[in-house]
């Protein structure tokens, strides 16, 4: 099922923490909500402490902007029960999109709950909601740190796919060639849904390396180096890293990704600048850009 027509610009948020968080975000969103996005995407803590907050923002978001809110649900600790009143609840809300996937075990818990992995989170969505929901799934083109393989980890891929998820969207990369070379691989085994690559601005370097040494994701030596060679030079490292990513969005999109979407953490500037660059699509100016 597809409410959104491919190509799809979105762009994802966290829930804020505390007050002055959720004042933030506010601006942000009917900041962003004016460059017309497909979807704001709001993710799912792990340790169930942002289980309301998720619901909480997707609230926030649907009474705000007029733009689809589409919550993320992760899976690992749940249960059915709870994982259902979730749902419902979603259902209840006017959601139609959902991005489904297994999260993280909190350190110090072993034992997964119900579900293991995000196919067996999609076919029990499936089961009970039909074509309720619009399913999103995570695609790895530079593969999950935990995969046994790089083959493994395309198999388990598709295996959310068979499923029933609609589409996906990538954690981030910084190499093109990365995400070229996954959709070719899915592509050979008969994988035809959207793959949307995931775009993490490096306005904010630092923050970018660290979570980048804890999700897997790849910082090419050459963009590293340059970047530490910029030292206290910050508007050096802002004017590089925003250069980088906006000529990989283009290589993205030149080569034929279906859309992109943007983990804005919850600043306006460095979406908006990066949507402008590009010429994406405005509800002012729908047929900007060179696509
Ligand atoms: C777009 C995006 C959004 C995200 N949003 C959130 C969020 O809101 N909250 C959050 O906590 N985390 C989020 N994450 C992180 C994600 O939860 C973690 O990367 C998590 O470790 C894997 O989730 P998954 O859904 O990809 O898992 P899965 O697809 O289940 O894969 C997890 C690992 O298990 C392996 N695997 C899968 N199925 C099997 C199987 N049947 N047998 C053996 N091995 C298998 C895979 O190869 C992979 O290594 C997001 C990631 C992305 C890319």
């Amino acid at each position: 099922m597809t409410h959104v027509p491919h190509t799809a610009f979105s762009i994802e948020f966290f829930p804020p923490k505390g007050p002055k968080g959720a004042q933030r975000l506010d601006k942000t969103m009917i900041e962003l909500a004016a460059l017309g996005p497909a979807f704001f995407s709001v993710t799912f803590g792990a340790g169930g402490t942002t289980r309301s907050g998720t619901l909480d923002t997707v609230e926030r978001v649907m009474d705000t902007t007029a733009v689809a809110a589409a919550p993320h649900l992760s899976c690992i600790e749940g249960t059915r029960a709870s994982i259902g009143e979730l749902l419902d609840s979603y259902k209840a809300a006017g959601v139609t999109r959902i991005v489904a996937l297994r999260g993280d075990l909190p350190e110090g818990m072993e034992r997964p709950g119900v579900f293991q992995y995000a196919n067996e989170l999609v076919e029990y969505i499936k089961t009970r909601h039909g074509d309720d929901f619009h399913l999103e799934v995570a695609a790895y083109p530079e593969f999950h740190p935990q995969a046994d393989s790089a083959a493994d980890d395309v198999d388990n891929f598709i295996r959310k796919v068979d499923a029933g998820a609609d589409s996906a969207m990538t954690q981030y990369f910084y190499n093109a060639d990365a995400y070229f070379n996954f959709m070719e691989e899915i592509t050979a085994k008969g994988v035809d849904i959207p793959v949307v690559p995931g775009i993490m601005p490096l306005d904010n370097f630092e923050q970018i390396s660290r979570f980048s040494a804890m999700c897997g994701a790849d910082i090419p030596r050459w963009i590293r180096q340059k970047m530490e060679g910029f030292g206290d030079d910050r508007k050096s490292v802002h004017a590089f890293g925003r250069d980088v990513v906006a000529r990989l969005c283009e290589q993205l999109l030149a080569g034929g990704a279906p859309g992109l979407h943007f983990y804005s953490l919850n600043k306006t500037e460095p979406v908006r600048w990066l949507w402008q660059e590009l010429g994406l699509p405005t509800p002012e100016q729908p047929q900007t850009g060179t696509r």
